[in-house]
């Protein structure tokens, strides 16, 4: 949204803010990179203070922690109540944890990324868990599995998911994946879901699978407790309903993009939110002047990308499964050209 503002000579109202716990944005599609050693973290984050100048913005770091959308107020941890005229929601998505959990294995969700990174440094520098599990058998899940297998090597890693690997993807997908993580000595627990952590153990349907130090949790979207407390209408994960205008279906003047939104046809995944933001662009500055509004059209196909950790790639789009280097060296350019478009200069 504020690449295109910029580009577009555009300047946001006086008093207009953006709310970020941290001075970054993280890139998720280069963080497996990060982890397998081939990225420094200036490579993977894009720093908010200088698009906040260029724009006249005023970056508050700090993190909503409710919304009443009917008085048009946000609570911020530290820094009280704001009153808002526009709102623009992008604040994702959390990870779900086993219903229940007594404590017994330490959790690390891959978001926020910040977070996630600081624990990894930590088992990197030579503490890492003996036994080291990961929650969740999506994409986000193969990456991150292949990428704390070769930085971790001392670890025994475990990956559990639900269903099968990558459910719901192209058959040769889930292949090649599959062959590669049991190539690299990766333990697949497919199949299995685990619904409780108890006395050092995940635990599936009451029968204990494994024991583990740690567990890395990549189990998809949830949403952020707040949003269905905000009084805006939300779907029944309660994520926040919005028409193809990205505007809340209760209240217009609350625009919500990526993971946070439920708009039909629209996924969870970075694909997905990177377009809302055009459209976000467009949509909040012709609210604030009155004009009329676009319709955000979702992409039938989006380019799946996994990389390997070892400078290669899978992908798949419209049917095609391939793997390799040239991939990887695809997929390396793609999110090489992303960043660069993210980043502004003083
Ligand atoms: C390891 C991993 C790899 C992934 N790789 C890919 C990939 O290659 N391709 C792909 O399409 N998808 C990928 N995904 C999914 C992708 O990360 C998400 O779908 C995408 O980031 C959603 O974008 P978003 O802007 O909605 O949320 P996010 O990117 O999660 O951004 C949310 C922002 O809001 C901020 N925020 C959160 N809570 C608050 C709060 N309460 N107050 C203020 N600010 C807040 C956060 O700090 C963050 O800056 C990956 C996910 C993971 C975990």
């Amino acid at each position: 949204m504020m690449r295109r503002w910029l580009d577009a000579g555009y300047r946001p109202p006086a008093g207009t803010v953006l709310i970020n716990p941290g001075r970054a944005a993280w890139y998720s599609g280069m963080m497996p990179g990060l982890l397998a050693g081939r990225y420094t973290v200036d490579e993977c984050a894009i720093a908010l203070a200088p698009w906040c100048r260029a724009l006249g913005i005023v970056l508050v770091e700090d993190s909503v922690v409710a919304l009443d959308a009917a008085n048009r107020v946000i609570t911020l941890a530290h820094t009280g109540n704001l009153s808002y005229q526009c709102l623009s929601l992008n604040t994702g998505s959390r990870q779900p944890l086993p219903a229940l959990n007594d404590g017994s294995i330490g959790l690390v969700p891959a978001k926020p990324f910040s977070a996630f990174y600081q624990d990894w440094q930590r088992w990197h520098q030579g503490s890492s868990p003996r036994q080291l599990g990961i929650l969740g058998g999506g994409a986000a899940a193969v990456e991150l599995a292949l990428a704390l297998r070769r930085s971790l090597p001392e670890s025994e890693l475990h990956v559990f998911s639900g269903k099968e690997l990558l459910h719901g993807q192209a058959f040769g997908l889930i292949q090649r994946a599959r062959k590669l993580l049991l190539a690299r000595g990766v333990e697949l627990h497919e199949g299995i879901y685990i619904d409780q952590i108890r006395q050092g153990q995940v635990v599936a349907g009451g029968r204990p699978v494994q024991q583990l130090e740690a567990l890395v949790l990549a189990t998809g979207a949830a949403a952020l407790d707040w949003y269905q407390g905000s009084g805006l209408v939300c779907d029944d994960r309660g994520f926040i309903c919005v028409s193809d205008t990205l505007q809340s279906a209760s209240s217009p003047e609350v625009f919500a993009a990526g993971d946070c939104a439920a708009h039909a046809g629209s996924k969870k995944s970075g694909v997905y939110s990177v377009r809302h933001g055009a459209v976000l662009a467009q949509n909040v500055r012709a609210w604030l002047s009155g004009d009329a509004l676009d319709d955000y059209q979702p992409q039938k196909q989006a380019l799946a990308l996994l990389s390997t950790a070892d400078g290669g790639a899978l992908m798949h789009y419209a049917g095609w499964t391939l793997g390799g280097q040239l991939m990887g060296k695809w997929k390396h350019y793609l999110d090489q050209g992303f960043m660069e478009k993210h980043r502004v200069s003083d």
